[in-house]
């Protein structure tokens, strides 16, 4: 299948032949043709699966007829209203819309805040076909009144689950009451809790559901591990993989902001080249990181979900999880970073003891189960994986130089738990979708566990009575 099948508009056209993409993605091969009837599409796809095409470049052809070059505000009412939870989506977003319709003559910019209004007010004054925003800042420039959405013939509401996560639901409500009720609407959602059908119900009419995978489900690409490991001994284990395991750049998520800036200090302190990324970041700050980061000059980017939401890095080819998120749904969208428009990539965890909770309802929810990994003593050892970065760049020049410095820096490195050592029993572990089972006693600690096997951390201790 071509892209020249949708019977797209030879600029749009010439704007992807230019992107390299030959072939529309599995979630643009169905939503290009709903989107071009007319339809409303729900859409169970997560980010990396090439869905802001899916849904941009049917935008665009139809606002094909009404281009136009007049410099009357009046000529280029919002008609297309792009609603995302982040500044980074939003910018993303913005920037597919620019690449796609840069041979057109349409109108768009993008709204967020966290920045000055005044500049934003000029632009979205002057008029625009398209307006990508984040929802409180939409709300803002209505107080303002530089924008009127009565003309809008296109909704659609990006990453939807993440913008319900963070509180924007009254926003969304009261947004869509601005909009003609006469609409087409496209919702995404790389996951689909009760409270996201329910949104769906109230806004989507007849929707065709377009889903790329398994609901809840990672990408397939990815390959999964997981290494137990005290919560003490975390920092060294990701210095271990960043140095002997070959990995070239990765994300690496932390759950708080506090510790996300402490972790990139200390991988700094190290001779890593860390950054951190979160919420108490300037927009120009997180900016930069995320430009020192895709250009190479970082080599980790230490996130929190919220700061990380956004990010679109191509052929990511790794996601840390150093600490495990306790909401499941957080994982499918950190691992999304990894494994996007069919590139393999490598997603590993990091648990300690306390945490391993978290990794059996991350399990239940993705309905895999996560391979588990012995780092032995943070010695390279055959049976831990190679992982992809690794497989390119390992032994090659920048990352082998820098190693070595580094390991002059760290010659001493941590012990670990022997506890932590012993290979992984497979028959020990839990079914994989099987709900986390304990005999009601607190998983074991760090410290004090040593007589414990690995089997027990995995789920050795679900007695059967
Ligand atoms: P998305 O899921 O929309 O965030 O897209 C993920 C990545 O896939 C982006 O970097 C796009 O540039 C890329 N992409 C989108 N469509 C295609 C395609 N048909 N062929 C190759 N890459 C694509």
């Amino acid at each position: 299948m071509s892209f020249d099948s949708f019977g797209l508009d030879p600029l749009i056209l010439k704007a992807i032949a230019e992107e390299g993409y030959t072939e529309p993605t599995p979630i643009q091969a169905q939503a290009i043709p709903v989107v071009l009837q007319g339809g409303d599409v729900m859409g169970a796809a997560q980010t990396g699966t090439g869905k802001t095409a899916g849904f941009t470049l049917p935008i665009l052809q139809m606002l094909a007829p009404v281009q136009n070059a007049s410099p009357s505000p009046a000529r280029h009412p919002v008609r297309a209203l792009i609603l995302l939870p982040t500044r980074e989506l939003a910018l993303q977003v913005a920037e597919s819309v620019a690449t796609y319709g840069k041979y057109m003559q349409i109108r768009s910019t993008c709204v967020f805040g966290g920045v000055d209004i005044a500049p934003q007010l000029k632009i979205v004054r002057a008029g625009v076909e398209v307006l990508i925003a984040t929802p409180g800042r939409l709300l803002d420039h209505i107080e303002h009144k530089s924008v009127n959405l009565g003309q809008v013939q296109i909704l659609v509401l990006d990453e939807a689950d993440r913008m319900l996560d963070m509180g924007f639901m009254p926003d969304i409500k009261r947004i869509i009451a601005l909009l003609p009720a006469k609409r087409q609407n496209l919702l995404f959602s790389a996951t689909f809790s009760e409270e996201i059908k329910r949104l769906a119900g109230g806004i989507l009419r007849n929707p065709k559901l377009i889903e790329v995978a398994r609901r809840n489900a990672t990408a397939d690409k990815v390959r999964q591990v997981a290494y137990p490991v005290a919560s003490d001994e975390k920092r060294a284990l990701l210095q271990h993989l960043v140095r002997d395991k070959g990995i070239k750049q990765a994300i690496v998520f932390s759950n708080t902001k506090l510790g996300t800036a402490r972790l990139a200090r200390h991988l700094e302190q190290q001779g890593l080249k860390a950054d951190a990324i979160h919420g108490d970041k300037s927009q120009s700050e997180r900016i930069a990181a995320l430009d020192k980061f895709k250009s190479g000059e970082i080599e980790l980017l230490i996130a929190t979900d919220v700061a990380a939401r956004g990010l679109d890095i191509q052929e990511m080819p790794c996601v840390i999880n150093y600490e495990l998120p306790h909401a499941p749904e957080d994982y499918v969208h950190r691992i999304g970073r990894t494994g996007r428009a069919g590139a393999e990539g490598d997603a590993i965890s990091f648990y300690s003891p306390e945490e391993e909770k978290y990794l059996l309802d991350i399990e239940k929810l993705i309905k895999v189960k996560i391979e588990r990994v012995a780092a032995r003593g943070f010695e390279p050892v055959a049976d831990e994986p190679s992982f992809h970065a690794g497989r390119h760049e390992r032994s090659r020049g920048r990352f082998d130089r820098e190693s070595t410095s580094r390991h002059t820096r760290n010659t001493k490195i941590e012990k670990i738990d022997p506890w932590f050592l012993k290979p992984y029993e497979e028959g020990s572990a839990p079914a994989a979708a099987g709900p986390p089972k304990t005999d009601g006693n607190p998983p074991p600690a760090a410290t004090g566990t040593k007589k414990a096997g690995v089997g027990a951390l995995l789920g050795g201790l679900a007695k059967k009575t």
